[in-house]
């Protein structure tokens, strides 16, 4: 039996070190054997010249160059895509995701379960902001979308090789894969966890990476807000109506004048819910356009330790030597 882990980072310069080392810890103390996937981001520290360092001296190290930064959900696909293991865990690579619960995770599995996913109850160092905004966006989507998707839901999870083989035959570009998760089905677990600070560096969710990740969820899951235009329409249509009773009236008892003010309030709040709609329609359409591009979905520079396959690629030593000689331990070289 194979385990998989696989662990998107970028820039990660600070903590792949310390990751490694805790995962390599966790998983000598179980009896399975396993492959640590990397799958390098296209940082721009020297995350990549570390990475492949380490898969030098260990071989159970297989590490993924991608083109460049494809965002944090292409990342974690492309792991899948290679990972051969009998089981698969994704994780992120800040020791927000404690690789301490891995053997938990490993005994669901061991006692049936195809799926086990972990559900976030708190992040000791969210700000007030993201955990506010995070839970009122899984309220929200979980009224919205077609399947559940799970309050405090991370990408911390074990999937079986056939919930995994399912879970790679969805292609789509834009893609929210705890909601696709949620709905393959299967036997799945829960597991609850706390996610402590990140060990080092700062998120490397920007703002716009996390706007786009949650419009994301909405419209792969859900079509609530494209009806949503079509209930506020029928609405303004009404209002519309009663309006131009009014005008007929101003009209007919001759103060005609008057109702300049009228007009002019409706044509702005009626203008503006048009855009709005459009809005709505134009974010489903471009994801159509993006989808229908079947564009692949990550490309990759190099692939190391996956046998066969291209190695070591010329990568600039620069300041890698000195993350290296402080993060991997030990003088071991693999032979
Ligand atoms: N990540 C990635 N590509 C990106 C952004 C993030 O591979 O474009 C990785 C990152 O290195 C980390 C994981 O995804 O291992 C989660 O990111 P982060 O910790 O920044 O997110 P947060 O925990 O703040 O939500
Ligand atoms: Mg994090």
């Amino acid at each position: 039996m194979l385990l998989s882990i696989v662990v998107p980072v970028y820039n990660e310069e600070e903590n792949i070190g310390n990751f490694y080392q805790a995962v390599t810890t966790v998983m000598t103390g179980l009896s399975y054997e396993y492959e640590l996937i990397y799958v390098d981001d296209g940082s721009s520290d020297v995350s990549a010249a570390i990475l492949q360092e380490i898969a030098k001296r260990d071989e159970r190290v297989k590490v993924i160059l991608l083109a460049r930064n494809f965002g944090h959900q292409l990342a974690l696909t492309c792991g899948l895509d290679y990972a051969k293991g009998d089981a698969v865990i994704t994780m992120d690579g800040d020791m927000q995701h404690p690789p301490a619960l891995i053997p938990e995770l490993v005994r669901l599995w061991e006692s049936g379960y195809d799926v086990v996913r972990t559900i976030r109850d708190s992040t000791e160092d969210a700000s007030w902001a993201k955990s506010f905004t995070s839970k009122y966006y899984y309220k929200l989507m979980n009224k919205m979308a077609d399947v559940p998707i799970l309050e405090g839901g991370s990408d911390f999870r074990l999937m079986n090789r056939n919930a995994l083989e399912t879970l790679k035959q969805f292609r789509e570009h834009g893609r929210f894969l705890r909601g696709i998760v949620g709905a393959l089905g299967y036997r799945q677990a829960e597991l609850h966890f706390v996610a402590p600070p990140r060990f080092a560096g700062v998120s490397k969710f920007s703002v716009r990476k996390m706007i786009r990740f949650a419009l994301d969820g909405v419209t792969a899951f859900s079509r609530v807000p494209l009806r949503a235009a079509l209930y506020v329409g029928v609405l303004c249509g009404g209002l519309s109506f009663l309006l131009i009773l009014h005008l007929l009236y101003v009209y007919l008892t001759g103060q005609a004048l008057n109702g300049w003010t009228t007009i002019g309030v409706s044509i702005l709040f009626i203008g503006g819910i048009q855009l709005v709609g459009l809005g709505i329609i134009g974010e489903y359409v471009g994801r159509i356009f993006e989808e229908v591009k079947q564009r692949p979905l990550y490309w990759v520079k190099a692939a190391i330790n996956f046998d066969g396959e291209c190695e070591n690629v010329n990568l600039e030593p620069s300041r890698a030597d000195i993350f290296i000689a402080n993060q991997v331990a030990g003088p071991k070289e693999k032979d």
